[in-house]
């Protein structure tokens, strides 16, 4: 069977779908990539070659040739209208703002898997992109407050005084949260972390973090998700929560609620009331953002607070996350289609759960919920 990999066309992207070293394991299947598909991401023409993939430089003429198609972003429309009626593709398809991408999938006869649906089960952690990729964020967006902070992070103790650590604060405490605590404490700062889940209360405290105690309900949806929230919740958090951020030199937000825009937790007189040089990073961004002041893709300055606003921040490390994505990409291929050969089950989970359009039609009623519900909103 034919797997393709186009290069990523998203302004900014430099990850790669499928790394030398994974396509060299692939067995049963054929792997052409586009010439200079992961030249951003740090792999050279000439290394997926020796891994025995075929480097193709006419795009147009591999996308007609592919019978499944791998990639990071929603393949744009043009690549779609060159794919085969049958041809399936995997990725992360973005069904709730990427809607005439699904559309145009399932017109064209494609078969289309995204990894943001997969079901977060056991059997399915080694396919799971989105954590793969929120751990690299939790990781980078620590050492981009870090960067930009004129502090330390560590206690140091020197000739020329003591100098106290730094205090991070975590908002949000799933995967890109914990990794977030991990990589501040590694620094050596002292770090508190909340979320809306008290299941994660442990896990934070294990990583040497302070759990905040808000006297607020839990909100514990479905298969370990937050719920969506009140904006009376919302409201009585951001008050609760006003003092820890002006307490923080660093903020790292990352609350999200599948499906839906990042939760507001940081208020515009919050970032006021926070010390000249302090940095927040919202890695909520993509979807919204966690922060009033956040503008998605920019870095501003607002009174000498930082508010980072970073969009894809796993694409800025872009090797890792490749080689991570390429890893969950193809676990996921091997699930369809073992020994090379395409046997979709519908009965089962992983495969019904993640599986976008098929048979010309938009199959997953999540996903068409998700593309009704940002209809809706742009009509609002
Ligand atoms: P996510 O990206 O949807 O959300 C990030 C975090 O934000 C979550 O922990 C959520 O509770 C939190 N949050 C939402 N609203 C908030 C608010 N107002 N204030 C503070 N925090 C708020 O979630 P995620 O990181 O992708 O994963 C969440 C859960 O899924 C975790 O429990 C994780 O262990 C679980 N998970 C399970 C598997 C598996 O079993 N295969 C794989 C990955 C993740």
């Amino acid at each position: 069977m034919k797997i393709g990999v186009l290069s990523e066309t998203v302004a900014g992207e430099r990850r790669v779908a499928l790394v030398p070293d994974v396509a060299a394991k692939l067995t049963g299947f054929e792997v052409t990539v586009q010439a200079g598909a992961g030249a951003a991401a740090g792999f050279t023409d000439d290394a997926y070659r020796e891994a025995g993939a075929a480097v193709e430089g006419d795009r147009a003429r591999l996308a007609g040739a592919s019978a499944v198609l791998l990639s990071v972003q929603p393949p744009p429309l043009a690549d779609v209208a060159n794919l085969r009626s049958g041809a399936v593709t995997i990725g992360f398809l973005q069904p709730a703002t990427q809607a005439a991408a699904v559309e145009a999938l399932a017109a064209r006869g494609v078969t289309s898997f995204s990894l943001e649906m997969l079901p977060r089960i056991s059997r399915a952690q080694s396919m799971d992109a989105l954590s793969s990729q929120a751990s690299l964020a939790g990781y980078k967006g620590v050492l981009m407050a870090a960067n930009r902070l004129g502090k330390f992070f560590p206690m140091l103790m020197t000739a020329a005084g003591t100098i106290p650590p730094a205090r991070v604060l975590v908002l949000g405490a799933g995967v890109a949260g914990l990794q977030a605590i991990a990589t501040a404490r590694r620094l050596g700062a002292v770090v508190e972390a909340y979320d809306v889940r008290p299941a994660v209360k442990e896990e934070v405290r294990s990583l040497g973090a302070t759990f905040l105690e808000l006297e607020l309900e839990a909100q514990e949806g479905q298969g370990g998700y937050a719920r969506e929230q009140s904006e009376e919740f919302l409201t009585r958090q951001r008050e609760l929560l006003t003092e820890r951020v002006a307490a923080a030199d660093v903020v790292v937000t990352t609350a999200a609620i599948p499906g839906r825009r990042a939760p507001l937790l940081v208020t515009a007189a919050m970032v006021r009331g926070m010390r000249r040089g302090s940095v927040l990073v919202d890695l909520a961004s993509d979807t919204g953002g966690n922060c009033e002041l956040t503008e998605p893709g920019e870095v501003c300055e607002v009174g000498g607070v930082w508010v980072d606003g970073t969009t894809n921040v796993p694409s800025t490390v872009p090797l890792h996350a490749s080689q991570l994505y390429a890893r969950n990409v193809t676990n996921l291929l091997e699930h369809l289609a073992p020994d090379g050969e395409l046997k979709l089950d519908f009965e089962d989970e992983i495969t019904k759960g993640c599986c976008v359009t098929y048979d010309g039609r938009v199959v997953s009623e999540r996903a068409k919920q998700l593309m009704e519900s940002a209809a809706e909103n742009m009509r609002r």
